[in-house]
This record gives C-alpha cells, structure tokens and sequence, in this order.
C-alpha cells in the first residue's frame, strides 16, 4: 500500500513547501504568468466572496485508502478527525445561515466516530442537498458499515463518489488493490436501495478524474462511456459524472515532480485557462471548515494551509458579514479550477 506523505517524511508533507513550489520557478521566472496576472487580465482580480451557498466541512484526514492523487494527504495513518466539540459549532453555523448545500467531506468521513451523530443533527437543520463523499468503499470495508446506504437513505444524504476508471486496472492503479472490486460491490448495494436509479430521488453521482499526468476530457463524453459500460458489466447505474481537473498539489504534487511532468503539467493548465471559468469557481460561493474548525476558501487551500482573508477566521467566530465579499487567496493550484470548462462538483474527490 502507498504510504501517506507524512508517513514517508516527504518534505511535501509541510504545505509552506508546496506553496513556495508553485510561486517559484516557471512562474518567478515569467515562463508562466501568474493566476493573479492571469485573471486580472479579465479584471477578474481580486476574485471576491459572494453569499454563502455551500459549507464544506472536512471531518478528517483519515481515510481506509491511499490514492496515488489525493489532494488531502489522506491515509490510515491520519489522526486529525474533528471533535464533537467543533462539530457542535458547525451545527450553530448551519442553523443560522442560509446555505442549501453542506457537503461532508475527508479523508473518509464515515469513519469520524461521531459521523451519524453529525449527520443525524445536521439532516434536522432543512439544507436542501446534504452531500456525503464517500470512497465507497468504506461501505464494504468492514461489517460496522455495511448499513451505511440504509442510513444514508434514511437522511436523503446526496452521495458523490470517486470512480477514476470502469475498468479494474485503471481504478486500482490510482486508488490501491482491490478498490474496484469493493466500490462495485458498494454502488449494487447503494443501486439496491434505490440510489442512483432513473427518477430517483437518492442521488448517487461519480466523480473521474484523470489518472496521470493529462486533463479530463469531455464530460458529457465521459458520463455516456461510464454509463453504458458500468451497466453492461455490472448492471449499475448512476446519475451524473463529474470529470474534475487533479490539482498540482499534495500527493498528485508529488506525482507530477517525480515523474518530471511537473512544468508540462502546468503548461498544459496554463494553455487551458479559460477566463469564463472563473466566475463559477466554488470558493466564490462555498466556506471550507478544516476537522480543527478554521476556515478556508475552499478544501484545496485548506490543504496548503492558506487561510481566508478575513477577521473571522474559527467556525466560532463565523460571521456572515466579515465573510462575504472577501478577497480569496490565490496561487497557481487555481488554475486547476480554470482549465478548459472548469471543474464541476467542487472539484474535491474522496
Ligand atoms: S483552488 Fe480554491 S481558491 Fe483557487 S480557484 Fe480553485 S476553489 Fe478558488
Ligand atoms: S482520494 Fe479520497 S479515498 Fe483516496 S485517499 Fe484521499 S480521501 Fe481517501
């Protein structure tokens, strides 16, 4: 099993690292503009907050798998899960703004041991779409979960998951030994109870995301060949397929540096910028709460540890009006979001 970059001791483990990566060379030297030279080019600079629609809350960092992209470091060997505590001061913050979305996230969430508790609080509290991410694995992983669909369905919880690949060899080869077998024994489990079937309400949406060092292609494209062969093989079905672009950090960060397409990577999501994409960027419209509560842009700056440009800076302290309209932080990882039609869903994979 690949090991965590913190287990491995890489020097990319420490965000401070990444970050001066993707501010040094191509980009300090003028090979490549800069995201902010980039977008304000379009006098989309600064990029600026609007209303809260989306809480992203990060329960933990662990995680049964160990996928070769993971942007979250994730692993068993994580041990940052957020406390009741914490939770109980997401739930304050849930109540009182208006948010349709909230979107539990990881590592994988599940195994927070107050996950169903969470939920359970957080399903009462009338958001519109209730997003869990989940491996799918973890549903399969041990007996302690095999109800995780049932409960799902029981809080009409939106269930994205990641799928690389249709095929074993592609899935298994980002996302470790065995993960294809068990995330088809999950999604007929999940197809079982309803979810993910035509005109059903129990959402079940797949998530692809390149398994090397190249952009998605298509989405719609991509949707049509994952339907038609994960239903003549298995008999499974789905709703939607996002296609999202891996951002340049963490392990994928890793990956591009010691397969030397680092720079080819970042040319190629240089050359794709699309400035419309911009304005659908997620940290427009979404807060992103880290399993210690501090807030963030979005997931992918909460890994980098580039906190939000604001006085509120806690869950604790969350306050609608310090938030909205503030200035996002941004680096080169942003132009992830802006390749070709922009990532869809997020853009967060678990
Ligand atoms: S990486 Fe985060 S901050 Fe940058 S554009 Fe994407 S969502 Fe916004
Ligand atoms: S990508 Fe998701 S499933 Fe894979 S290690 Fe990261 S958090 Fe876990």
């Amino acid at each position: 099993m690949l090991k965590s970059l913190h287990k491995r001791h890489s020097e990319l483990a420490k965000s401070k690292r990444q970050v001066e990566i993707l501010s040094n060379g191509i980009f300090q030297s003028g090979d490549l503009p800069k995201f902010k030279d980039k977008i304000a080019e379009s006098n989309q600079f600064p990029l600026k907050a609007n209303k809260l629609e989306i809480l992203q809350i990060n329960v933990g960092y662990m995680c049964n798998q160990v996928c070769a992209h993971c942007h979250v470091d994730a692993g068993p060997d994580r041990k940052e899960i957020m406390t009741k505590e914490t939770m109980l001061q997401c739930l304050d913050v849930i109540k009182k703004t208006e948010a349709h979305t909230l979107d539990l996230t990881g590592g994988a969430p599940e195994m927070n041991p107050n996950f169903r508790w969470f939920v359970e609080e957080a399903s009462k509290a009338g958001i519109k779409d209730f997003i869990v991410r989940s491996n799918l694995t973890i549903i399969r992983a041990n007996k302690k979960y095999h109800d995780l669909p049932e409960f799902f369905k029981k809080h009409n919880v939106h269930v994205v998951s990641s799928m690389p690949h249709w095929t074993k060899g592609k899935t298994d080869k980002q996302r470790g030994n065995g993960v294809f077998d068990k995330s088809i024994q999950a999604l007929k489990d999940l197809n079982a109870i309803g979810y993910g079937l035509p005109g059903s309400d129990l959402r079940l949406d797949l998530v692809y995301n390149p398994s090397g060092a190249f952009l998605p292609g298509n989405q719609m494209a991509l949707e049509k060949d994952f339907k038609k062969a994960l239903l003549d093989d298995f008999d499974i079905q789905f709703h939607n397929l996002f296609a999202i672009t891996n951002l340049p950090i963490s392990r994928f960060l890793d990956y591009l540096i010691a397969s030397e397409n680092y720079e080819d990577y970042m040319y190629s999501l240089v050359e794709a910028y699309n400035p419309e994409a911009v304005k659908n960027v997620m940290c427009t419209n979404t807060i992103s709460v880290s399993w210690d509560g501090y807030l963030y842009d979005c997931d992918f700056n909460q890994m980098l540890n580039l906190p939000v440009k604001s006085k509120a800076k806690h869950i604790s302290e969350y306050n609608s009006e310090l938030l909205e309209g503030r200035s996002i932080v941004i680096s080169q990882h942003c132009y992830g979001c802006t390749a070709g039609a922009g990532s869809s869903c997020q853009g967060n994979v678990t």
